[in-house]
């Protein structure tokens, strides 16, 4: 059953040819969510096909600066014109309501699907969206308007029930649904099979944190503990230490350094400087401190899976 992240964008604020501004889509059993809309987001979309934008339930912006939200209006506009019907809830800090308005209002664009706008506190750490598969919190990031994160957390799924225990108990379609969600086995005869004779554990709930942009901040421990999948952003290397603080960003050391003290499973880098025409310095810099990192690179999706243990499989543009 698929938790994937696909990265859309990982350049920073000046436009670059390499690449394209934040965004990912995050799929979690079905249920697809974007993450930031920088400008040209929707021709991301249309480029790696295997995405369905149809399928996108809620959108979660990071902040307000233009390489994060400026791709907004154009994708809403570009869903209308594609006939979209189905509701759409777009999460973001204070002054995202008024940004759709006005830009809704002197274009006389005009929306046939709902669109529902939620202004969220970026000042705490709490669940702002949930549904049947996935819970979604705000992280509180440090930056120069305010900011969240955002962490997504698969809800826990039915315990594994032992095939062969249903034909031998001859059981009906109610009695496995109670079996896999927890509970005994009461016989006619009125003696217990204890659920643990009957099922195995499901593999744990998995998890991808979000956080961009941001200077360093250790307040965030707590709320990334453990995740399995962590993007964090790494606008600048060690020699641009001092613009990293000025401009409230992080470095790819000290993002790395992060990941470490979280114990994450895996980082993810992005949100590059136009300064570094290569990549690979992020990379080289982050496995000083972190031996899990991968480049973010566009169009590279992660896929979080269970082959007994918990794996992060990185797949190519072109091998879906
Ligand atoms: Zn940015
Ligand atoms: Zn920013």
């Amino acid at each position: 059953v698929e938790f994937k992240v696909t990265i859309l964008g990982v350049g920073a604020a000046v436009p670059t040819l390499q690449h394209h501004p934040s965004s990912q889509m995050v799929t979690i059993r079905n249920h697809s969510f974007l993450v930031d809309c920088g400008e040209g987001t929707q021709m991301q979309l249309l480029k790696y096909a295997f995405l369905k934008p149809s399928r996108i339930r809620a959108i979660f912006i990071s902040h307000l600066h233009g390489d994060h939200v400026f791709g907004l209006i154009g994708m809403l506009h570009s869903f209308a014109l594609q006939g979209r019907q189905d509701r759409i809830d777009i999460y973001g800090p204070s002054g995202l309501q008024q940004l759709i308005d006005v830009q809704m209002k002197v274009t006389g664009a005009q929306l046939p699907f709902p669109c529902v706008i939620h202004q969220i506190d970026c000042q705490t750490f709490q669940c702002i969206y949930e549904d049947s598969k996935v819970a979604v919190w705000s992280i509180p990031l440090r930056h120069r308007i305010e900011t969240s994160g955002y962490l997504f957390r698969e809800k826990q799924v039915a315990r594994n029930i032992i095939p062969e225990t249903i034909d031998q108990y001859q059981m009906a379609y109610q009695t496995i649904r109670a079996v896999k969600a927890g509970e005994d086995l009461v016989l006619p005869d009125k003696s217990v099979i204890p659920n643990k004779d009957l099922t195995t554990d499901p593999p744990a709930p998995r998890s991808f944190a979000y956080c961009s942009d941001t200077r360093y901040t250790e307040t965030i421990l707590p709320y990334i503990k453990e995740v399995d999948l962590l993007y964090h952003e790494t606008t600048f290397c060690e020699d641009n230490q001092a613009k990293a603080e000025k401009t409230m960003h992080t470095t790819a050391k000290e993002a790395a350094i992060l990941a470490r003290k979280a114990e994450v499973g895996y980082l993810i880098t992005g949100h590059y400087s136009s300064r570094y025409p290569k990549t690979e310095v992020f990379l080289k810099e982050a496995l000083e401190e972190f031996d899990r990192v991968s480049l973010g690179e566009e169009g590279y999706t992660y896929s979080l899976e269970w082959k007994g243990k918990r794996v992060v499989k990185k797949v190519g543009p072109l091998e879906h």
